[in-house]
């Protein structure tokens, strides 16, 4: 049973496992969006790999591509050793870049989302030969040294003693607890008056830096999409003073937000693009969209073994290809306007909810104490210990959510892309029977 499982797994383990202790279970087969425990359990799966399994689980479609590399006689594996399918696929994921992608060249950096933004803030440093890099409160940019120093989190930095140097940290827009932008032009400016005073104040202590690293929707910090045009002034600034502006689509790129990349909703084009989770269709894999005149690598100055895995391009194609002919993006807009407006209608019923937020299918709920004083921007107080346990009653009930934001207080939903109007009325009500 899901006991012995989990016991057999905390001996086997060390202490950092994370996911179990939140999802107690040991998971025994998926399908689109449902995942079915040891013990024949179902639950309706709103995390869906965090965000990685765009198609659900085994999609026929993305199991049939496996099929087809084994039957072909490719290699599993090929370092960065071209193969057709490794042309096709990035032929293709350059097609979906800005301008299709005319302007773009790939990078192939490694398996996971932080092996790309490693891969990023190097290259911004050796392109522009400067070394600091402005960064967000609550960005969350991976675990290896180089994109925690990134990460405006302090908790997983706890761990570490010393961190990497010269990341300078800006206050993220929050359209709940500081709502620049939304309903306050004047806080998008005051944030970017700021922001070009930073890199130009020589007095102020700060150098100019390489990049500016962001997500133009946050997940991991609780569901925060930036203002459009707080994107826009940045990447103007970027640009006028010649600073790398990475962004980082690890999880809500490919469709997510109702776009293909969420940085299409400011109409903007990064430099540099940093791309994983969903481009592999739930293997493993990164790639980093770089515009062309900022490719300054020589042969050999970033490398890395696995960058050439066959059976996450063949995946990735076939998730790429579904997204785009099926017009997902377009149904996952609609459906995150829709579910907003239903969780509108359970937040006048349970005032424990004060916010929700987010764009598509990256939606964030977060919990308050609605009976404590509200503060001076008529918010009430995060309450990550009731998010917590709603979480545990959600799952209890057949429901996987995750949380994020301050002592995850927002409980945030990443289901499939493909998941149905059904199927989110069954989150709701499940949502609803842990909030009774
Ligand atoms: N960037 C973002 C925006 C992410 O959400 C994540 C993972 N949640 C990462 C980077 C790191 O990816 P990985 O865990 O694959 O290293």
């Amino acid at each position: 049973n899901n006991e012995t499982f989990l016991a057999r797994q905390a001996e086997f383990e060390s202490n950092v496992r994370s996911y179990p202790r939140k999802l107690p279970l040991a998971i025994a087969k998926a399908q689109g969006v449902w995942i079915t425990d040891v013990e024949n359990n179902q639950y309706l799966d709103c995390l869906a790999g965090a965000g990685t399994m765009a198609l659900g689980h085994n999609h026929p479609e993305v199991l049939q591509s496996i099929q087809s590399v084994i039957t072909s006689g490719l290699p599993l594996h090929t370092l960065d050793l071209t193969t057709p399918l490794k042309d096709e696929f990035s032929a293709y994921l350059l097609s979906l870049l800005p301008g299709q992608g005319k302007e773009y060249c790939l990078q192939f950096t490694g398996p996971s989302g932080a092996d790309a933004v490693e891969a990023a803030l190097k290259l911004a440093k050796k392109v522009t030969g400067r070394s600091g890099v402005i960064s967000f409160s609550g960005g969350y940019h991976g675990m290896t040294h180089g994109a925690l120093a990134v990460t405006g989190n302090l908790s997983p930095k706890e761990a570490v003693n010393g961190m990497m140097p010269e990341v300078q940290f800006m206050p993220y827009p929050n359209e709940y607890r500081c709502p620049l932008g939304i309903g306050g032009e004047a806080g998008v400016k005051a944030l970017t008056y700021y922001f070009e005073n930073l890199i130009n104040d020589v007095e102020s202590g700060v150098r100019k830096p390489a990049a500016v690293i962001l997500e133009a929707v946050q997940g991991e910090g609780g569901v925060n999409p930036a203002p459009v045009e707080w994107l826009q002034r940045i990447r103007k600034v970027t640009q006028e003073h010649g600073i790398v502006l990475i962004i980082d689509e690890v999880q809500a790129g490919f469709a997510r937000t109702g776009k293909l990349f969420a940085f299409e909703h400011a109409g903007i084009e990064p430099d540099i693009i940093v791309m994983s989770k969903a481009v592999g269709g739930g293997l493993p894999l990164a790639v980093l969209g770089i515009k062309k005149q900022f490719d300054a690598w020589a042969p050999g100055h970033h490398t890395g073994t696995f960058r050439g895995n066959q059976l996450a391009m063949a995946t990735g194609l076939t998730t790429l290809k579904i997204l785009k002919d099926d017009h997902i993006a377009d149904k996952v807009a609609a459906q995150g306007v829709w579910l907003k407006e239903k969780l509108a209608g359970l937040q006048k019923r349970f005032p424990v909810i004060g916010h929700v937020r987010g764009l598509g299918l990256m939606i964030g709920i977060e919990i308050v104490k609605p009976n404590e004083a509200q503060d001076h921007m008529g918010c009430y107080p995060a309450d990550g210990e009731l998010s917590a346990l709603l979480q545990k009653k959600c799952f209890e009930n057949g429901l996987i959510l995750e949380r994020g934001g301050r002592n995850g207080c927002v409980l945030r939903l990443l289901p499939s892309l493909l998941i149905s109007n059904d199927e989110l009325e069954i989150f709701l009500d499940k949502f609803e029977n842990a909030l009774l």
